[in-house]
């Protein structure tokens, strides 16, 4: 799939711009503070319902306007289709599939593919686990709108579970009421912690060849899932259910002191390995952003493979962070995807022909 166009109107430093894209690489450069990170941004909106910058949608508005629009046109197989997102200062954003408003957010999800890589992203390694958490449920969501209502459900149900935990401190008659939420937030928990689990073990497998080739053979990466209750003993929703059932049982006492869900999948964590060692705690700073390269890479795998469709790749500055080498390494690997690239030196690119390079100049959102 590739993005035709995108017209925005109103959205961070564009007034009203139109912009066509080249099915293969986009070249979005300029001074800094320009608006490139800002395309970016808009065509990963149009993919995931939400800014990979900010959760919070007024920022997106032009400071002198009321409201944003982005219209952004696609190209799938046979089929054209356009996403449009609408928005005004204190409403809801109203997002839109071929002009028509959609119910739910879930369903935006799977139309426009998209995986973004930035240099944030080396936060994956370095943060705690709810970035991690983060990289593998904006994957999952894109790919099963299923686990984004998963994911949407166990969330309202967890603070609920919370603040009856706290409730019951005042009013103990309230206890028996918790079984109803553990058998709710059990089954949720487990149709989330499967997924994940599956879908780590994918990638593992496939970001462990991936960095294999980009470090010629002297890095071996592995990914570990670490979650509350080790799931490699259930093979089913259903097993696992009933054991989360047993277990919030056993923690009972504790959770009442302490007023928190102690387990389930807001706890999830993976670990990333090198050669046998934590590459958060011993990795350099490089072999920490090729190891973000090689999840990246696999990411696009997975997709390709699960959707029979080309994602989108969004590159937002890692190319001038990224050796030569990587950076061959990386341009090789994307051939057949429409790519967008931000960069303040268009050189960079001068010798590559990806069947049909486009230049785009941005200056002051324009
Ligand atoms: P860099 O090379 O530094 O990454 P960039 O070209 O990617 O720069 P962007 O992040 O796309 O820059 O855009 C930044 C510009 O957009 C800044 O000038 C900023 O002031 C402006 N900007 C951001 N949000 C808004 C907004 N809501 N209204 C108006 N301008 C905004
Ligand atoms: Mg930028």
């Amino acid at each position: 799939m590739y993005v035709d166009k995108v017209s925005l109107r109103n959205f961070r430093n564009y007034k009203d711009e139109t912009i066509e894209f080249s099915k293969d690489l986009n070249i979005i450069y300029g001074q800094n503070a320009q608006g490139k990170t800002n395309i970016i941004e808009s065509v990963f909106l149009c993919a995931s319902g939400r800014s990979h910058r900010t959760s919070k949608d007024a920022e997106l508005v032009n400071i002198d306007a009321t409201g944003f629009s982005i219209l952004l046109e696609l190209q799938k197989a046979e089929d054209r289709k356009n996403i449009g997102i609408e928005y005004e200062r204190g409403k809801k954003k109203i997002i839109k599939i071929n002009e028509i408003p959609i119910k739910k957010i879930g369903n935006l999800m799977g139309n426009l593919l998209a995986v973004i890589f930035s240099p944030e992203d080396i936060l994956i390694i370095k943060e705690g686990p709810s970035q991690r958490r983060r990289f593998i449920d904006i994957t999952l969501c894109q790919l099963k709108p299923s686990y984004f209502y998963d994911l949407q459900q166990y969330n309202k149900i967890l603070l609920q579970r919370n603040a009856l935990l706290k409730e019951i401190q005042f009013r103990r008659n309230l206890l028996d009421t918790l079984e109803v939420w553990d058998d709710k937030i059990a089954e949720l928990s487990s149709r989330i912690m499967i997924a994940r689990n599956e879908f780590i073990g994918r990638l593992c497998e496939i970001a462990k060849k991936i960095h294999f080739k980009l470090t010629d053979g002297s890095e071996t990466m592995e990914i570990k899932y670490s979650s509350s209750i080790d799931i490699n003993n259930f093979s089913d929703v259903s097993q696992l259910k009933d054991e989360f059932i047993r277990q919030f049982s056993n923690v009972r006492a504790s959770e009442l002191k302490r007023c928190i869900t102690l387990i389930g999948p807001h706890r999830d964590d993976y670990e990333m390995l090198l050669n046998g060692l934590s590459l958060k705690t011993f990795g350099s700073q490089g072999q920490q952003r090729t190891s973000v390269l090689s999840l990246k890479l696999a990411e696009i795998e997975i997709i390709k493979s699960e959707t029979d469709q080309n994602p989108v790749l969004l590159l937002d500055d890692v190319m001038s962070e990224l050796d030569f080498k990587r950076r061959e390494f990386l341009l090789e690997n994307i051939r057949n995807i429409q790519t967008f690239i931000t960069c303040t030196d268009k050189d960079l690119f001068e010798n590559r022909n990806f069947g049909d390079n486009l230049y785009i100049r941005v200056e002051t959102g324009k």
